[in-house]
């Protein structure tokens, strides 16, 4: 068998290289394999039918005069389109384009495999001229409270927030393309990514911006696919500025998906469009996803929303009640942001239930009912106790200040509660000895080992000790 054409082809990309942007040049070329080679007429295999017409639409002089220049004056090429099939049974299949003729055939029974109309022939629109297709105005889908202003700012999310206020600023022209922000559910990735969204529309009222679900943009493909208008799903993508897609690792798994966002990301990426995505994993951890789409994840930024620390999540119920007009007792937003740690959202739910709570029966909002509300509602969930609630509750029950579990006090009280937060946390938290010390007045992991032989030793020879112990431990898993 003659390995001609890749010899041929090979030489055409050395010139086409040296034409076209690099990111242009991978992203529409290197997939590209030469099949075959016959008198004068070179055969390329091309990943799909929108592949096709875009190396046609943009490309197309540029090819013609390099394979003339190999191949001489009569030289030609050809497509061989690897066609989507939509049943799900059916094998991808190739259907042959010649290239030059493409306009004249347009109508010929050649394209006749893409159409799912049996019997009618359809006439492929070009995609890049419709008519009045700029003039469609896209709802942006945007909720307005999901703003920068509502969004508090933290050691959690100062990466991510700032990376995102830079787009804003400049969508498009950042290093930053795309921003990929993940995290685990309900610590504000939604909320981060509308508010980049509201606050470029406050910037640059011109610009389409447009928030979709992923599950939502996985719905519509196939939408399209059942209605034959693919084409026009693309370009509904493709005239967006800014692009903004929520909860991507849905699309995981999802072969065809994933090639149809893979082009429009390309399309958007090329033309200095912003791309901004959340997923709940970094995207090294995302299975399922093609990895030419995982590079393209890779290309601009990928920042992490941490759990917030405590004044954090005091800062953002605060925050909400400010917004909402209502007070609450400080001590009772403080039960809040230390009883509920890893999640915003369940935060934010134990407030309104809270509130609710008070509202329906009347009853004044005290730290009483925040507790049995907070009972009720943590039981229900996974809770994992944090060290910071534990300090708190064995503070609380010695009736000592907070602030004295971090300090250098060597007074034997303070000692012994410091011992019991260490002791707990070992206990109930997931932390290694080096991280409980290290939220316990500064010490070393040696110290908390110390410290839990001493808990456990008085335990066993102090009757007051062990019922201090008892006590304690109810009031954690409360
Ligand atoms: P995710 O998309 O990561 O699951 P969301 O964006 O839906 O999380 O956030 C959950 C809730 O927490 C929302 O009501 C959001 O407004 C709130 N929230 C998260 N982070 C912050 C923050 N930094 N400031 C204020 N509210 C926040
Ligand atoms: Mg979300």
């Amino acid at each position: 068998m003659t390995k001609k054409q890749i010899e041929v082809w090979d030489r055409c990309l050395k010139v086409i290289r040296d034409n076209i942007p690099y990111q242009s040049y991978k992203t529409w070329f290197e997939p590209i394999v030469p099949v075959k080679l016959e008198e004068n007429v070179l055969t390329i295999q091309v990943p799909s039918q929108f592949f096709y017409e875009w190396l046609e639409e943009h490309y197309i002089n540029l090819l013609k005069k390099t394979i003339k220049k190999e191949l001489g004056i009569h030289g030609r090429l050809e497509y061989s389109v690897i066609m989507d099939s939509s049943s799900s049974e059916s094998r991808p299949y190739s259907v042959n384009y010649p290239t030059t003729e493409r306009r004249a055939t347009r109508n010929k029974p050649v394209i006749m495999p893409i159409d799912l109309n049996k019997g009618k022939t359809r006439d492929i629109p070009n995609p890049f001229i419709i008519p009045g297709l700029k003039k469609i105005k896209v709802e942006s889908q945007l909720v307005d409270s999901y703003s920068f202003d509502n969004f508090v700012e933290g050691d959690c999310n100062r990466l991510a927030r700032s990376a995102g206020w830079a787009i804003s600023e400049n969508p498009g022209k950042t290093a930053f393309n795309p921003l990929l922000v993940y995290s685990n559910v309900g610590l504000g990735k939604t909320h981060l990514v509308h508010a980049i969204g509201l606050q470029v529309k406050n910037n640059y009222p011109e610009k389409t911006v447009l928030y979709v679900k992923t599950n939502e943009f996985v719905n519509q493909y196939i939408d399209s696919v059942r209605n034959n208008n693919q084409n026009d799903f693309i370009h509904f993508y493709q005239m967006i500025d800014v692009l903004i897609m929520d909860d991507i690792q849905f699309i995981a798994g999802k072969e065809k998906t994933q090639d149809i966002f893979f082009h429009i990301f390309n399309h958007l990426h090329q033309n200095n469009k912003q791309l901004v995505l959340t997923s709940d994993k970094p995207p090294v951890e995302l299975k399922g996803m093609e990895p030419r789409l995982l590079s393209r994840f890779k290309w601009g930024l990928a920042a992490d929303l941490q759990v917030p620390d405590l004044e954090t999540r005091i800062a953002i119920l605060k925050n909400k009640l400010y917004k909402d007009g209502i007070e609450m007792p400080y001590e009772v937003i403080e039960y809040l942001a230390y009883s509920i740690t890893t999640n915003i959202r369940e935060m934010e739910g134990a407030l309104i239930s809270i509130l609710a709570q008070s509202t329906l029966n009347k009853k004044a909002i005290t730290l009483e009912l925040a507790k049995q509300m907070i009972d009720k509602f943590v039981k229900n969930t996974t809770r994992e106790i944090s060290i910071d609630f534990i300090q708190k509750v064995v503070c609380d029950y010695f009736g000592l200040p907070l602030e004295t579990i971090n300090s250098k006090t060597r007074k034997r009280e303070i000692v012994q509660a410091r011992q019991l937060a260490m002791f707990f946390s070992k206990k109930h938290t997931k932390s290694s000895l080096a991280t409980i010390g290290l939220h316990c007045g500064n010490k070393d992991h040696a110290t908390v080992l110390h410290a839990c032989r001493t808990v456990n030793n008085l335990v066993e020879t102090d009757k007051r000790f062990r019922v201090y112990v008892e006590e304690i431990d109810k009031k954690l898993k409360l």
